[in-house]
């Protein structure tokens, strides 16, 4: 079967609880009920981008168990395609999340069945029009997946997060880099895994930040910026680096948990129906607009029918 949009990435079941305070080593602390929600950067942006309305499916991997099955509805749930998803010999992954009063999350990762998919899982794009990928699951899974897409003619999206080096190829294979601003600050004094750096650290000044991004090899970047909205910069072969301020509706925030796969998913979805990178950013910081007034991750996620 072949799905528009291909994501590559991690199915975790998120385990909130709230608490007044986080225990310290060797301390016990009581806190509220356990909340068991569907959630992992790859599944959340299948969600988004399938609520939407685009033809996804998921390359992932899950656990024989009852966070696997929870993963599972939700992404049949949503229309996301999951003959891709394998179930394997390792429990789902989970991520443990803890809340506090001033909003503040602490989050533990499990990765457990993420980190059983192999670059062989990912090696056919099977006629996707857009890849994106994410790195909660294994990096050479990722590295691999967007050369194979990338060779096929695929357009390739990664959302570097969390941060992981990679390599220049990857880099050089990559048609959007999406980024938060800690991420693009972080690429910048990292470089690339060939001894590439596109500067020093981030200079703060997000337009000359997306300049150097370009430099290590993406065809056009993208960085987030919270309720900021987000920067897209691309390199034109004539008039050089064009940059867009693409500004975010103003919005009461009650939960930004997620926000930044709704705003790829959103991206995504856009890009596979031909818009312009910047067109396509216009479209996500509506949607993830939309996602930090709800709770949750992918339940906060909206249908196309209700954007403005
Ligand atoms: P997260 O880790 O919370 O999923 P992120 O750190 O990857 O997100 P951000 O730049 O914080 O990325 O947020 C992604 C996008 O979500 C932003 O570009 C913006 O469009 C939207 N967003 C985030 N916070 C807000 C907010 N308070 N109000 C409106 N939009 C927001």
């Amino acid at each position: 079967m072949t799905a528009a949009v291909l994501v590559v990435g991690s199915a975790n079941a998120d385990l909130v609880v709230a608490t007044d305070r986080r225990p310290a080593g060797g301390e016990t602390v009581l806190g509220g009920d356990t909340q068991i929600l569907p959630g992992g950067k790859g599944a959340n942006t299948a969600v988004a981008a399938a609520r939407l309305g685009a033809d996804v499916a998921l390359i992932g991997a899950v656990g024989d168990d009852a966070h696997g099955r929870l993963l599972l509805d939700s992404l049949r749930d949503s229309g996301v395609a999951t003959d891709r998803v394998r179930v394997v010999d390792r429990p789902t992954g989970a991520a443990y999340i803890t809340v506090t009063p001033d909003g503040e999350n602490s989050i533990l990762v499990s990765p457990g069945a993420n980190h059983a998919l192999t670059p062989s899982d990912a090696a056919d794009p099977a006629g996707a029009r857009v890849l994106v990928a994410s790195l909660e699951v294994p990096l050479d899974v990722v590295e691999h997946a967007i050369a194979c897409a990338a060779g096929a003619g695929v357009r390739t999206v990664l959302n570097l997060s969390p941060t992981a080096k990679l390599s220049r190829e990857t880099l050089q294979n990559l048609d959007v880099l999406v980024v938060n601003e800690h991420e693009a600050a972080w690429l910048l004094e990292a470089g690339d895994h060939d001894g590439a750096h596109g500067g020093d650290y981030g200079s703060g000044d997000h337009g000359s930040d997306a300049g150097r991004l370009l430099d290590l090899g993406p065809r056009a970047v993208v960085i987030t910026r919270g309720p900021e909205g987000a920067l897209v910069a691309t390199r034109d072969e004539q008039a050089g680096i064009d940059q867009v301020e693409v500004p975010s509706p103003q919005v009461t925030a009650v939960d930004t948990t997620g926000a930044g796969d709704a705003f790829t998913g959103a991206l995504v979805t856009w890009l596979a129906s031909g818009a312009t990178v910047a067109d396509a950013a216009r479209r996500a910081v509506d949607v993830a607009a939309v996602s930090v007034t709800k709770r949750g991750a992918q339940p906060s996620y909206p249908l196309l029918d209700e954007l403005s």
